[in-house]
């Protein structure tokens, strides 16, 4: 019989792209729980760029998604994916993240180098989509996705979908794609004439992995453990210019393990000052029922306070208020062409501005819930080492504060950290695994660890570690902080541990201590010589902490080291950092 295939929503429609996305997924939803064909024999490759397990995760449970209905899905990381082998693929699905400023994941640059080279092989006979995954805060928002999906164009590829650009909320988007996708395969699959051969086994989504996660003992995101605080304290003196606290949660009789390297999510709740201020704002009282996707229904108050993301101000909370608004000068910045004016509305507002300064939209709680994003978790690199902090995870958070627009602001979740909980209080915790950040297996090899500010927090955990295991390689760690005075995190846990040898060599660039910046790149370069013997000895080098600066800076300083020391051209040394990365031997876990 032949198969009835979802139509789609043209592009020309009147909605917006993810409303567009949504509908398409809606309709293949509903188009899939007729009789379908089974895409036995039809190869897929999902293939995933990561940098913290986001993509690996979704790509994971897409490859599952297909596998249930038949297909012969194949799994892989761009990392360990030839790319010449893509002009032999039939279709393809990547789900690709965007790093620090509109960069590749560490994992997928190499493949998309090689894309990229001259005389690549043309693609004519794949069919692709791309499902980009990125924060709509930064500026070059799935940059990656983007480029991409631009690149697979070029070289004559045909989109099975559109791309999706999808911010930090994943769930809505992803099914929707997902449900898409399905839609598009069979057809693809009826067109090829692929056989069906099990009536039975329909294409409808898998439900099995809902089921697993429903009551599962193992903390998760979607079930986070209630850890009790034991020990909070503020890491940097009280005249310093900025704020950085340590944290303690106890994981007695948590079903939680991790690994050092891993970082741990933290369910936060936002500020109820915040919260009074909108209720004043709008026609409710608080007391009224709201439903919070997947989370159920409850009281708008809790809601706020819990669920929904109150404190940024996205282009699409602007664009569904604008929908409700009569605002004429809202109307205008929402144009295409007034891109630049919408980004710089946004920055640095949250709902309490809009509400404030183009006020009446809101009439219903479904006007307000339906522009509302979901309040996500909050991820921190773990401190502590899993064997010598047993039964503990430690965090180590930079407070956010700050004032924009006449108004006092800060990070949701670092303000709850610092001024509204205490030791004794449990917060929904869960462990986020970075597998892209390990200690080498060979507890012999030498390791270079480059963490200013908070990027300290793992190589706490890895030094730990290190000692606990009794492993013998050499530890260096370079860090950087504004003043030796006041912003030296765990002064003396690195100094004792640098006094009796642990760590081997500790180098500190306090950056306002002298009358010009300092900063940990230019201790590396200072000690050129040294970095270039370790690295020749096989050292693996690890660099965490601020993506759009300083990871940029120490890349460049470890690339001219290589050069310079190594006598070797820019596009050799070039070569040499990639092996490196390629033989995780350079990782980084950078925000
Ligand atoms: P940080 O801002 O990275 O500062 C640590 C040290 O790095 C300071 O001495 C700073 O010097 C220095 N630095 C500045 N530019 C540098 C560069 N190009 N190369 C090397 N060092 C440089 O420390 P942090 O407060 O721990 O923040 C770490 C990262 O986390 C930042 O990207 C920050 O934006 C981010 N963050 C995010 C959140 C969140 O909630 N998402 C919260 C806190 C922090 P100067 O300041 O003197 O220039």
């Amino acid at each position: 019989m032949p198969q009835k295939l979802a139509p789609l929503i043209p592009e020309d429609a009147p909605f917006t792209e993810p409303q567009r996305a949504w509908l398409n997924g809606f309709l293949a939803g509903l188009y899939s729980y007729a009789p379908s064909p089974q895409l036995a024999a039809m190869r897929v490759a999902v293939l995933y760029g990561s940098q913290t397990g986001t993509a690996e995760g979704l790509a994971r449970k897409l490859a599952k998604h297909l596998k249930s209905a038949g297909c012969d899905a194949v799994l892989s990381s761009l990392e360990g994916y030839v790319p010449a082998t893509l002009a032999a693929e039939k279709h393809a699905l990547f789900i690709v993240s965007t790093y620090g400023e509109g960069d590749a994941p560490d994992a997928a640059q190499a493949f998309f180098q090689q894309l990229c080279v001259e005389h690549f092989p043309l693609l004519q006979n794949l069919e692709y989509a791309v499902f980009g995954l990125g924060d709509a805060h930064y500026e070059h928002f799935c940059q990656f996705g983007k480029d991409l999906d631009a690149k697979l164009d070029s070289l004559g590829g045909v989109r099975l979908l559109d791309r999706v650009d999808c911010d930090v909320e994943t769930d809505v988007a992803f099914a929707a794609w997902k449900n898409a996708l399905d839609a598009r395969l069979r057809k693809a699959a009826l067109v090829e004439g692929v056989e069906t051969r099990n009536e039975a086994a329909s294409y409808a989504p898998s439900q099995s992995a809902t089921a697993a996660a429903t009551g599962s003992p193992v903390a998760s995101r979607e079930h986070p453990f209630a850890a009790p605080i034991v020990e909070k304290r503020t890491l940097t003196a009280a005249t310093s210019t900025k704020r950085t606290i340590h944290l303690s949660f106890s994981i007695d009789g948590a079903q939680m393990e991790y690994e050092a390297g891993d970082a741990c999510g933290v369910a936060p709740r936002n500020s109820p000052e915040l919260v009074d201020t909108i209720l004043e704002l709008l026609p409710f009282t608080g007391n009224e029922r709201v439903e919070a996707p997947k989370a159920g229904t409850f009281p708008l108050r809790q809601a706020l306070l819990e669920k929904f993301a109150i404190t940024r101000l996205t282009r699409n909370m602007a664009r569904q208020y604008s929908s409700l608004a009569r605002c004429a000068w809202l109307d205008a910045i929402m144009k295409p062409e007034q891109q630049e004016e919408l980004e710089r509305y946004l920055h640095g507002r949250d709902l309490i501005d809009l509400l404030r300064e183009c006020p009446g939209a809101i009439q219903t709680i479904d006007d307000l819930v339906r522009i509302l994003p979901r309040l996500t978790p909050r991820l921190y690199s773990i401190s502590s080492s899993p064997l010598a902090h047993p039964g503990q995870v430690h965090t180590t958070v930079s407070v956010v504060r700050y004032q924009t627009h006449g108004r006092h602001r800060g990070g949701v979740c670092s303000t709850l950290l610092d001024d509204r909980v205490e030791v004794g209080d449990r917060l929904p915790l869960y462990i986020h695994p970075n597998k892209k950040f390990r200690l080498p297996q060979d507890p012999s090899a030498s390791i270079i660890m480059i963490g200013p500010g908070t990027g300290i927090a793992p190589f706490r955990s890895f030094l730990h570690q290190r000692r606990i295991t009794g492993a013998t390689g050499r530890n260096w760690l370079f860090f950087g902080e504004r003043s030796a005075a006041t912003d030296f995190l765990y002064r003396e846990e690195l100094e004792s541990m640098a006094a009796d040898g642990h760590l081997t060599q500790l180098d500190t660039a306090f950056s306002r201590d002298h009358g010009h910046k300092v900063y940990v790149q230019d201790l590396i370069l200072h000690h050129a010589k040294r970095v270039w013997a370790w690295l020749e000895e096989g050292a693996y080098v690890y660099v965490c902490g601020d993506a759009f600066r300083m990871a940029k800076d120490v890349d460049r300083a470890l690339h001219s080291i290589v050069a310079a020391q190594g006598a070797i051209s820019q596009e050799a040394a070039g070569d040499y950092m990639h092996r490196m990365k390629e033989n995780r031997r350079l990782q980084r876990d950078v925000y």
